[in-house]
């Protein structure tokens, strides 16, 4: 995100709520392979087998995504609708580009060196990275399968489609805990809460790492009985090892705007120190590491 990155550069940030075109200079879809000459057919049976995936961008990044140095590729397709969502053009599985598993893996290959000296690795972001389970499985255990740290950034609400022998090859879940109440939930995303409870559950007693992430907005999440009730969810799970409070931006309006859609944030203003550091204070006194 580098100049933009403003108030969460420290601990990271949520992958969804900082947009990736406006990211590290440099990236993108160049040098992956385009699949234009495939018939539709093919093209979907082999993303239903995972070879092949329908992706926004890749870059790489340091100290956001996960530790280290990281290669973040961002998939398309997400089934909720965040009011915040900074990248609302990868709603849609069918605006990303289709790239080969096996074109990324040779990628991550080329950058191992660098994964190995900064002690990081990959992220598969999004988008919602478990819209494509297949294409994901075959990213994470291939990177898995060349000693590559791997980690997803998720807001969990799919995660009945990963399988178990996919979390084998997950080391850390940047889970989106979104709201702590229903209703809050269902007013952010259009969606429901228990999906990420269940898929937070099954990470912890995996004892799979876990950064759960919340985003507070003004108006709309910052009441504290609802970031109580997120501390209470992620307090059940044993494997948390941070939390980030991500200070809501106005940085996806122009992409709200230039896809037609209707940006209900237009009039919301980014959090008050007091209030970012209030709200951090009510997970620290969950005895976590708040970032
Ligand atoms: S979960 Fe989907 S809609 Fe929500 S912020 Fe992430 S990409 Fe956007």
């Amino acid at each position: 995100m580098s100049e933009t990155r403003t108030t969460a550069q420290a601990g990271g940030r949520d992958q969804d709520f900082l947009a990736p075109a406006a990211r590290l200079r440099g990236a993108g879809i160049g040098g992956l392979e385009e699949l234009t000459d495939l018939q539709r057919s093919e093209r979907l049976e082999r993303m239903r087998s995972g070879e092949l995936g329908s992706i926004h961008s890749w870059e790489l990044v340091t100290a956001v995504d996960g530790p280290g140095t990281r290669m973040t590729v961002f998939l398309n397709g997400c089934p909720l609708r965040c009011l915040y969502c900074h990248n609302p053009d990868t709603f849609l599985m069918k605006d990303g580009e289709p790239v080969e598993a096996a074109e990324l893996l040779r990628r991550m290959r080329r950058y191992r060196g660098v994964f190995r000296a900064s002690k990081g690795g990959i992220t598969l972001s999004g988008g919602e990275v478990l819209m494509q389970p297949a294409f994901a499985a075959r990213l994470l255990a291939g990177a898995k399968a060349m000693g590559i740290h791997t980690c997803i950034d998720t807001s969990g609400y799919l995660g009945a489609n990963a399988t178990d022998e996919m979390l084998d090859t997950i080391d850390l879940v940047l889970l989106d805990v979104k709201s702590g109440d229903e209703e809050t939930y269902a007013a952010v995303t259009g969606r429901e809460l228990a999906p990420t409870i269940a898929f937070g559950d099954r990470l912890a007693a995996r004892g799979i790492e876990i950064w759960a992430r919340f985003v507070l907005v003004p108006g709309l999440t910052d009441d504290p009985a609802n970031v109580e009730n997120v501390a209470r969810i992620i307090e059940r799970w044993g494997s948390v090892s941070r939390v980030e409070v991500l200070p809501f931006h106005q940085m996806g309006t122009d992409k709200w705007d230039s896809l037609g859609l209707d940006y209900r944030l237009r009039d919301t203003r980014p959090p008050e120190p007091e209030l970012v550091e209030s709200t951090r204070a009510i997970f620290r006194a969950h005895g976590f590491t708040v970032y």
